[in-house]
């Protein structure tokens, strides 16, 4: 299980990206890396006539940052924080949040 999951609130640590924060929009497991709102564009040539484009141009599109780069920011304290893993009594886990000790799953 990922630490970090679509819709986090995250902060970039380490890059020329540092401090900047934003939505998880897509994890990449796999790859180990996550796109981020409006965090590392990228910039990108389209071509005319190309699937869904009418017109070339450049368009930015967010660029996947690696996870490692990449801190929780805890929804209940809003600190970047380590998340931990706990179990609940129905079995499913939840993660939880090292600096205040909130859960952030529901
Ligand atoms: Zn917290």
């Amino acid at each position: 299980m990922a630490q970090i999951r679509k819709n986090d609130r995250v902060k970039v640590i380490a890059g020329k990206e540092q401090g900047k924060e934003g939505r998880v929009l897509k994890v990449y497991v796999e790859k180990g890396s996550a796109l981020v709102e409006r965090v590392n564009f990228v910039k990108r040539h389209t071509r005319p006539g190309g699937k869904g484009s009418q017109q070339g141009g450049i368009i930015e599109k967010e660029g996947p940052l690696k996870l490692s780069k990449l801190m929780l920011v805890c929804p209940k304290c809003s600190k970047p924080s380590r998340t931990g893993r706990r179990v609940l009594d129905d079995g499913s886990r939840v993660r939880y949040c090292k600096k205040c000790g909130e859960q952030i799953d529901s």
